[in-house]
């Protein structure tokens, strides 16, 4: 006979105690909200999606109300109307028993459940792409030292960590929505509908709000999340610089669009499985754009014709941007075309073209699954790449080949061609590095370095822990799991590193070369910092670790180390009295700590002594491209904008 009933004992409330679950589920708005007001999406436009559970139901650690949780901190005033909006509780068990709030335009505390679930969403899918924990930017207030070696006084900055990053859903009254490096916050702008027109629900002249646009906060938080791991691209060096930052952050929401699968599954349906019609998924930002009167979303990630496009006379970052967005999503429809071909020949009986009519509810089923596959496999090749980025002065080509190392280095057999869907998309649109002879995924690789510094692996793993004879403390590179103790390792293993390279038997001057660094003695050495050895000053920036897993569920371990030097040169050489710049070099390294031969598995450098990166450089910055870009950073009267460079590319004109 079953035994249905246990002693009474067993009940007590110690034992009956439940461990907090893995996720929590939130409804969100899908699209924009004005998708709602239309007969055909209004059904499919609220969903629920899951993300990381935070606090472990104590009331005490976790998800405060506002909600603060670990990452993000939310916080709804609105200094236009005066107004706090009251905090929304997502422990509530009101809230928890219906996933949240119902999106609703009309109600704040709904906004503040809309940016916490998708800032939410966009930081998992880069921890779990990049192997470790998000972190901020830092913040850096300055101040003065004393220069033992020359006497001088000169200005230092002290790192801050920065736990959270603090969202601000009603932040400003105007047609925008930004991330501020300064404040390490996300701003949202509201704003009343242009003209009613055309008899259309949604343009009947309501308020946009742009924080219950999922790509919109999808968007400014990969901002934040690409500053917290590449500081200097915010400086616009080249043409690129800006036009990536930008083209990222609409790359990364966009397919995060493709994990919602009602939505998929409609879009798929409607286009009888032909993703390339576009519309819905990858119209970014959808009522935002159409608020402004324009007649296409605000940035379109397809329909931009190779033949037509022309990237080498393309300036404007957003522009520019959506050239290299096109270019991944053609890599994207490649692969799931390739995906998919075996599929749509079983559909037809071989012949691999659809009858007239609608599609299987089977197909668009299974249609919809291998897009939601291939769409979260090139989010996480193009997370995953930026740390195969150079730390300063990024071109897309530098991009393109990252992209390449990064899968190379994780998926053995490219069974499904992502890496040469890659390739020729890019190339389509003009994108490949120029001083690759032959165009293939072999060439475009980054390839190991002459320098081999096996000494290094020894020191990271700690069989030496002594730098110039004194002991230090242990260089910890393993996979942290409180952010606050990973900032700090990191920093630590920062200096650590530093102290290694900084002596000239570890990383002689001849190896500082292959890593972009200048680190004579002699010479000239005009515009550079020195160290008591006379030897210019470089910055290793930030070393992390990376634990990736292969779709074969191997784990790989690496570590990143980013390093940089600077050096202060003439805008104009002809007039020695004339404006200076900062002209930056420096290397990404991959590291791989137990290899005792060849610990150093790639140098992805900026060489700082290149004359030919500093001419361009120079006449970048000198140009009319360089110069609009320089009037919207340093504009005689501008200081707020230098310390908001992405309010003045967001705002819309
Ligand atoms: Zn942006």
């Amino acid at each position: 006979m079953a035994q249905s009933m246990l002693p009474p004992a067993m009940y007590s409330h110690a034992k009956m105690r439940r461990r907090p679950p893995s996720r929590r589920r939130l409804q969100i708005f899908a699209a924009d909200p004005g998708a709602s007001n239309r007969l055909e999406t209004a059904f499919i436009n609220k969903t629920v999606i899951d993300i990381p559970w935070e606090g472990d139901g104590s009331g005490k650690n976790g998800l405060l109300p506002g909600p603060v949780g670990e990452y993000v901190e939310v916080i709804d005033v609105d200094p236009a109307s005066a107004m706090a909006y009251p905090p929304i509780d997502l422990d509530d068990p009101f809230l928890l028993a219906e996933c949240g709030l119902t999106p609703s335009e009309g109600d704040p505390q709904f906004h503040q459940q809309m940016v916490y679930v998708v800032s939410m969403k966009t930081i998992e899918a880069f921890e779990s792409a990049l192997g470790r924990l998000a972190l901020w930017s830092t913040k850096r207030p300055e101040r003065e030292e004393l220069n033992r070696s020359n006497g001088k006084r000169e200005k230092k900055y002290n790192e801050t960590y920065v736990p959270r990053l603090r969202i601000y859903p009603h932040a400003l009254r105007q047609a925008n929505a930004y991330y501020s490096p300064d404040k390490i916050a996300l701003l949202f702008g509201y704003f009343p509908e242009l003209r009613p027109s055309n008899g259309d629900a949604e343009k009947l002249g309501g308020i946009v709000f742009t924080c219950l646009s999922h790509d919109i906060v999808a968007h400014e938080t990969t901002h934040a999340l690409l500053d917290g791991l590449h500081r200097r691209y915010q400086e616009a060096s080249n043409v690129d610089v800006l036009a990536f930052h930008e083209a990222f952050a609409d790359i990364v929401a966009m397919f995060q669009h493709f994990t919602f699968s009602d939505l998929l599954r409609f879009h798929i349906a409607k286009t009888r499985g032909d993703l390339q019609t576009g519309g819905f998924m990858t119209d970014l930002a959808q009522q935002f754009g159409q608020a402004l009167n324009r007649s296409r979303a605000l940035r379109s990630a397809i329909g931009l014709d190779p033949t037509t496009t022309n990237y080498a006379t393309t300036t404007e970052p957003h522009e520019r941007g959506s050239i290299l967005v096109a270019a991944v999503f053609s890599a994207f429809l490649k692969i799931y075309q390739r995906r998919t071909a075996d599929l749509l020949r079983i559909a037809t009986g071989g012949s691999g073209v659809l009858q007239p009519g609608h599609i299987h509810p089977d197909l668009v089923e299974r249609l919809a699954r291998e897009a939601t596959k291939a769409a979260k496999h090139v989010l996480e090749i193009c997370i995953r790449a930026l740390d195969y980025c150079p730390p300063v002065d990024i071109t897309f080509a530098d991009y393109l080949r990252a992209l390449i190392t990064a899968d190379s280095d994780l998926v053995g057999v490219d069974r499904f061609g992502y890496r040469v869907a890659f390739l020729e998309s890019f190339g389509a649109y003009d994108i490949y590095p120029e001083d690759v002879r032959t165009l293939s995924v072999e060439s475009l690789r980054w390839t190991r370095p002459q320098s081999r510094m096996a000494k290094l692996a020894p020191y990271l793993r700690n069989d030496v822990n002594h730098v110039r004879g004194k002991p230090t403390e242990m260089f910890d590179w393993k996979r942290q799991h409180i952010r606050s103790k990973a900032f700090e390792t990191g920093k630590r293993n920062a200096w650590l590193l530093h102290e290694w390279l900084a002596d000239p038997k570890n990383m002689t001057p001849k190896m500082a070369r292959e890593f972009g660094l200048n680190r004579q003695d002699d010479g000239d050495l005009t515009g550079f910092r020195l160290d008591r050895g006379g030897r210019p000053v470089f910055e290793v920036h930030s070393v992390r670790p990376a634990h990736r897993v292969a779709p074969d569920a191997d784990i790989k371990r690496d570590i990143v180390a980013v390093i940089t030097q600077r050096r202060q040169v003439l805008l104009d050489e002809k007039d020695p009295k004339g404006e200076k710049f900062w002209f930056r070099g420096g290397c990404t390294l991959i590291i791989d700590p137990d290899n005792d031969d060849e610990p150093i598995r790639y140098i992805v450098s900026k060489d700082v002594m290149s004359k030919e990166r500093l001419k361009s450089q120079r006449e970048f910055l000198t140009t009319s491209a360089g110069l609009s870009l320089r009037a919207l950073y340093f504009g005689a009267d501008s200081l707020s904008a230098l310390k908001e460079p992405f309010a003045l590319l967001h705002i819309a004109d």
